[in-house]
Parts: C-alpha cells; sequence; structure tokens
C-alpha cells in the first residue's frame, strides 16, 4: 500500500537528492569560492562518507516512505571514484521510478557511456556562460567553455536526456541570459535559469544581485514569444515556457522572487550522512551514526520519518524573516 507519509504542511516525501562528495574541481564563486575553499580547507575525510551500500541501504528505505525520484549530485559526483556502480545499484531498487544527476559536465566524456549503461537516464549540466573569459572568472579558473560542451555532447551521444543549469548573477552573467538560451534553442536542448541563491553562508549573497525570473523572462521575450506550459508534475521546481510556435522550452527556478515551497518534496542527504528537509537548513539529522549502529531498517524507517512528520521549512518563503539566521548548510554539502 502507497505509504501517506506527509510532513506539518501536508506536503509529501517523493524526492532524494543525494550528495556523493564534497569535493569538486571547480571553485565556482557563488558555491565554493576558492579563497575559502583553498589548499587548506578540510574536506571530509573517507571514513565519514557513506559507502554506496550505505547510501543504497538509505535510499531503499526512503522509497518505503514514498521518495520515487532520485537525484545524485555533490560537491562535483563525477569525482566519486566509480560512481556507475553506485547508479547501478541505485537502479536496482524496486520503486525508483527515476534517476538523474547534477554535473559541472567535464568528467562527462570519460562517464557518460558507463553511466548510461548502469542505469542512469537524465543529466543536468550546469554552465554559466558561453564566453571562457567569463566562465572562467565564475569557476574559479577551473575550465573552459568547450570542456562542458564536449561533456554535454558526450551525454547525448551516450543516449542520456540533457538539461542545463544556468545560475544567473547581475552585474555578472546577466548579459550571458540571451546568447545561452539563443545556443541551446537552436541545439533542441533545455536550459534552466537560476536565480542566484543565499546558499551557504560564503558567497557573499546579496537581493541586487538577482535577477529575477520575471527580468529573465521579458529580457527573451523581447526577442522571441514565450508561453507558460504546465509543469510535469506536482512540485517540480522549474517553471516552463515554450518558444511560441515550437517544441523548444527554457525553464526557470525562481527560488528568490516566487518561491516554491508549499509542494516541496525533497529531502538531502550529505556526503557525510546527515539527513536535510531543507536546501537552507542549518541542521541535518544524523543517519551515519544510525547506519553505523546496530539500528534496523526498520528503526531508521521510523526516525526518518518522525523527522520528515515534523518538518516546517519553508525558508524561501520566509527569506525576509531569515537575515539574523544561524549558519547555513553549504552548497557543496548538499547539491542544490
Ligand atoms: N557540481 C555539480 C554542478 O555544479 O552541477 C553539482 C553540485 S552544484 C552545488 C548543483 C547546482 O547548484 C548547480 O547547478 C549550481 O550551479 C547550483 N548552485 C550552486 N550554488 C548556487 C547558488 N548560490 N545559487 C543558485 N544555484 C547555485
Ligand atoms: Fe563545484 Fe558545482 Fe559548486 Fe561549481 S556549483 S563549485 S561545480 S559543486
Ligand atoms: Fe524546499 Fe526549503 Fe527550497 Fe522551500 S526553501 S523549496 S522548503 S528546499
Amino acid at each position: 500500500m502507497e505509504h501517506q507519509l506527509e510532513d506539518k504542511w501536508n506536503r509529501p516525501l517523493r524526492d532524494l537528492r543525494i550528495s556523493v562528495t564534497d569535493r569538486c574541481n571547480f571553485r565556482c564563486r557563488y558555491c565554493m569560492p576558492a579563497e575559502i575553499f583553498g589548499p587548506d580547507y578540510e574536506f571530509l575525510p573517507k571514513d565519514h562518507i557513506l559507502t554506496y551500500e550505505e547510501l543504497t541501504r538509505l535510499t531503499r528505505i526512503f522509497v518505503s516512505l514514498g521518495v520515487k525520484k532520485i537525484r545524485v549530485t555533490g560537491g562535483e559526483p563525477l569525482l566519486r571514484k566509480d560512481l556507475p556502480s553506485f547508479i547501478h545499484l541505485l537502479n536496482r531498487i524496486e520503486g525508483v521510478e527515476d534517476i538523474a544527476m547534477t554535473t559541472n559536465g567535464v568528467l562527462l566524456p570519460k562517464y557518460a557511456a558507463e553511466l548510461r549503461a548502469a542505469g542512469l537516464k537524465r543529466v543536468t549540466v550546469s554552465l554559466d556562460s558561453l564566453n571562457d573569459q567569463q566562465f572562467r572568472l565564475m569557476n574559479g579558473g577551473r575550465s573552459g567553455v568547450q570542456a562542458v560542451l564536449d561533456g554535454i555532447e558526450a551525454a547525448a551521444l551516450a543516449g542520456l536526456h540533457v538539461k542545463i543549469n544556468m545560475v544567473v548573477q547581475k552585474g555578472v552573467n546577466d548579459s550571458d541570459i540571451l546568447p545561452m538560451a539563443d545556443y541551446f534553442r537552436e541545439k533542441k536542448q533545455i536550459l534552466r535559469f537560476i536565480e542566484f541563491m543565499d546558499v551557504g553562508n560564503t558567497n557573499g549573497w546579496k537581493w541586487d544581485q538577482v535577477v529575477p525570473k520575471q527580468q529573465i523572462l521579458s529580457l527573451i521575450q523581447e526577442k522571441v514569444p514565450l508561453e507558460p506550459i504546465d509543469a510535469h508534475y506536482a512540485g517540480e521546481v522549474a517553471s516552463r515556457y515554450r518558444y511560441k510556435g515550437s517544441d523548444e522550452e527554457i525553464g526557470i527556478i525562481s527560488s528568490v522572487s516566487d518561491p516554491f515551497c508549499g509542494a516541496c518534496s525533497r529531502a538531502r542527504i550529505s556526503a557525510e550522512g546527515k539527513l536535510y528537509t531543507c536546501l537552507f537548513a542549518s541542521k541535518g539529522h544524523d543517519l551515519r551514526a544510525l547506519l553505523r549502529s546496530d539500528q534496523t531498517d526498520s528503526e531508521i524507517e521510523t526516525f526518518i520519518e518522525s523527522v520528515w512528520k515534523a518538518r516546517t521549512d519553508r525558508y524561501s518563503e520566509e527569506r525576509m524573516l531569515h537575515s539574523q539566521s544561524s549558519p547555513k548548510i553549504e552548497m557543496s554539502h548538499i547539491g542544490g
């Protein structure tokens, strides 16, 4: 029988985002600024990170509580050794309807075919500009544009369905909105604009660096008319738009200007095994301690169930009230 687990605002638990590493080969300023995530930064030691077996066991438990969709993320997930073997384990769990991954893309030429063979169907590749100099400025000088485009192509060739994520920051890459929209419309790939968010504690976020959804839409509409299209399912994070008279579409993830907490069905597990019920949470719930004690699956399930039942998170809808809030989990720990 379908499990009817719901939180305090009647939101079911449907999506699980799993961060497999806190490390990354990029240093995007809005996520892991190099001056903080420098050579002396202490990343998690190996034995603090959940093994694939532990993550698979947890996923099974989450699925029994209603989860249907899994997203693998990081840090950069493709830095974790033998990621395809993990995808394979996830793919064998009965009840999992969809497995996706978010990546910066540069390792896709190496792994795309293996990932597809292991059962991955969809990949979201992050790319913030088509201008090499601009892109390097944003990722801490770690990659040019072509390496990511090669990754996107490798993924498509391997049979993966590809979407592109672009974080938009005013005064940084807002002039890249139109070139990016044109390029991916031409390629018939879905580009999703993400409003710059106040995740973590280190990216110096300010309201005036956000380009709100309506501005992004107006900019594109001035050139090509768009029309809204229905969400694929309740709780979809991006609002979808189609270029009129075509099948090409874009998405906008407007967590700042038009939040969507009301339908948020996402739980997140950090690489060290903490459960977070919101992207902006300050505290996680230690699942690693439970996994590494003598707790049974059913005891762990009861614990997760109690956490979800008590959940009241709606950070984005209450953003104005949180100006003095306690430190938040870093994006590189839970992967967006
Ligand atoms: N390394 C992978 C990547 O970049 O795709 C996966 C992890 S990354 C944390 C997941 C997504 O979060 C990326 O699309 C990234 O652009 C987005 N992101 C990171 N920091 C952000 C911020 N401050 N505001 C909005 N999106 C952000
Ligand atoms: Fe790395 Fe992704 Fe964060 Fe950029 S957004 S630093 S690629 S984890
Ligand atoms: Fe979900 Fe928290 Fe984002 Fe709201 S702010 S949509 S509750 S993750």
